[in-house]
């Protein structure tokens, strides 16, 4: 029997809800996450209820390594003679609230609203840890001979991973031989069927400074004296980017465009039209850039592009004097296609910024790369499975897209577990606002991806002949 919403609301809805209660920040947004035992607290949440569950042979761990955010692992033995592991991963940690939440809704005041339960991390990514066991125990109780299974689920994501590795190494043993690896963790375009996420985009942050003066002077005795550092910066920055066109022109950070890709976005725009520019709250009357809505969904996908998200060295308009400032600091942040190697595209803008400066003024650079990622090519048994999951449990098909934003541990996996299959999915579809204000969790999407997910385990468990 497939999981319904009644049995999803009997048997996780009270414990989610007490989650959502929970103001468990990644460690990027609380510097004093430990004292504030916020994590602790969700994490023995998430345990208690993970022991509270009938799964066979099964075993849930906290596990705590120095100086770094826990994890929970649960583990369920093999009820058949496969000796290989299907991983799951999710993770607890939260973003912050963001800003001032809408009219009767609050980020750790969790309030329903028909089927949509609203409140921070119920969607990113709360609903893992149910959803993973949920999936596991429907095998067990339609008496599904199942292979190995691991719930991993982590507290440092919305920080970009940096415990993750770690634990990877020390669990690596304990993981064995991982063939299928689903992440719960990823969006929906819609909520009629499930979405697989086929490909990210890779990130890397380069924080520039240029600096001129040793301290400001008085800009009528040092302009045409001294040159702009900020003018400096300009002509840096032509070097990285078309400025007519927002073209980045760094060689290094593109890569072959498969003719698949463009294929999905030109099905995509066909059904939904220009997803990528709906729902962007742009002024009147601006001009997008790309010339069609599938360049768009290529442009936000596989094309290399730069953002500046920061700068520093400048006061804001109210102060600001008649000053030639000493230095402009940039933060550029970069996006990269998933075939290409985020670290080398770096170092490349890196050495664009610090050869040849003009004026010989000092530049600096600090930079951190992540990787995208791109999925492997789908085993038979596991794109028929994909299908009739989705089949089975929303009446359609399961659809592929590529995800502009960047998952850095799916690279990683992706590295350590090069023979891996990889089902990259999730329920954050249109008005789940993860990250935004009013984050909301579509609880029967939430009860069918549960099901797909049960659906591929089984597929999985059954994939060398029928037991
Ligand atoms: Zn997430």
């Amino acid at each position: 029997m497939p999981l319904s919403l009644d049995d999803f609301e009997n048997d996780a809805l009270s414990t989610l809800i007490t989650y959502a209660t929970f103001e468990c920040l990644s460690p990027m947004f609380d510097a004093e996450w430990v004292k504030n035992g916020q994590i602790d607290a969700a994490i023995n949440l998430l345990a208690e209820w993970a022991k509270s569950r009938q799964l066979g042979g099964s075993d849930v761990e906290i596990v705590r390594l120095e100086g770094r955010t826990p994890v929970l692992v649960i583990t369920v033995d093999a009820t058949n003679d496969d000796d290989a592991t299907m991983v799951l991963y999710g993770h607890f940690d939260k973003q912050p609230p963001l800003g001032d939440w809408s009219e009767g809704l609050a980020p750790y005041q969790p309030v329903r609203r028909g089927d949509r339960l609203y409140a921070r991390g119920v969607a990113d990514d709360g609903y893992s840890t149910f959803s993973a066991l949920l999936a596991l125990e429907q095998l067990e109780m339609a008496g599904v001979a199942h292979s190995r299974c691991v719930v991993l689920i982590e507290a440092s994501e919305e920080s970009g991973s940096p415990d993750l590795d770690a634990y990877l190494d020390h669990l690596a043993q304990h993981l064995g031989r991982v063939e299928l690896m689903i992440c719960l963790d990823s969006s929906a375009l819609t909520y009629d069927r499930l979405w697989v996420t086929t490909s990210l985009r890779g990130q890397f942050n380069v924080e520039v400074t240029v600096e001129v003066l040793t301290r400001g002077q008085h800009s009528g005795t040092s302009s045409g004296v001294v040159p702009s550092s900020f003018r400096i910066l300009r002509q840096l920055m032509d070097r990285l980017e078309d400025s007519t066109t927002g073209r980045v022109m760094i060689d290094e950070l593109y890569g072959p465009i498969p003719d698949e890709v463009v294929a999905a976005a030109e099905d995509v725009t066909l059904e939904f039209g220009d997803v990528t520019a709906r729902e962007m709250p742009t002024v009147d009357g601006l001009e997008l850039m790309g010339d069609t809505p599938t360049q768009r969904i290529v442009n936000r996908t596989w094309m290399p592009t730069l953002s500046v998200t920061g700068m520093g060295g400048i006061p804001s308009p109210e102060i600001a004097g008649n000053v030639l400032r000493p230095s402009t600091t940039a933060t550029l942040s970069f996006r990269t296609p998933p075939n290409v190697d985020a670290t080398r595209a770096c170092a490349a803008v890196e050495r664009a910024l610090t050869t040849d400066v003009p004026s010989h003024a000092r530049v600096s650079v600090r930079s951190h790369a992540a990787d995208g990622w791109f999925t492997p090519a789908l085993q038979p048994w596991l794109s028929q499975a994909l299908d009739r999951a989705s089949e089975a449990a929303f009446g359609r098909a399961a659809s592929y897209s590529g995800e502009g934003g960047t998952i850095p541990f799916l690279a990683s996996l992706a590295k350590r577990y090069p023979d891996a299959q990889f089902v990259a999915t999730g329920v954050l579809g249109p008005d789940s606002n993860a990250h935004g204000i009013d984050e909301m969790l579509d609880l029967p999407t939430a009860v069918a991806v549960t099901n797909a997910v049960s659906s591929v385990m089984r597929a999985f468990s059954e994939r060398n002949g029928t037991p």
